[in-house]
């Protein structure tokens, strides 16, 4: 299936333009917000095939945010990647213990990250 729309939540700018044009350059379509308060709302009304989740973020941050995800029957079954500047292991270990479908760090390696997507995408597909 091509043309799935992710959703991106990203505060930097920078990070945010690179993910969306590797996304799109690759087919996907995009949305994208700085805040993990948008997020939710985005979330419910657009219904994106995933969603890439930073985890430091001005107020809310990606693991609350993912709670608050998951809590929500209509959002429940999104499959959300953390990618975050936290490379330390015992970083990626809290992240994956608390229930993200998939992790990539900081600075992204753009192919392992496509494969990444790829792989959520499939998984999910599978599963509907
Ligand atoms: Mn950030």
């Amino acid at each position: 299936m091509a043309g799935e729309l992710i959703l991106i939540v990203e505060d930097n700018a920078n990070n945010r333009m690179l993910v969306r044009d590797v996304l799109q350059s690759r087919g996907y379509q995009t949305a994208e917000t700085e805040t993990a308060e948008d997020a939710l709302t985005l979330a419910r009304d657009a219904r994106p095939a995933l969603i890439l989740m930073d985890i430091q973020l001005p107020g809310m941050n990606g693991m609350d945010a993912l709670a608050r995800l998951r809590a929500d029957a209509s959002t429940r079954d999104i499959p959300v990647m953390a990618v975050t500047a936290s490379a330390m292991t015992h970083d990626r270990h809290k992240i994956m213990a608390a229930g993200f479908d998939a992790y990539q760090s900081k600075p992204l390696n753009v192919r392992e990250f496509v494969e990444a997507v790829r792989t959520v995408l499939a998984a999910r597909d599978q599963r509907s």
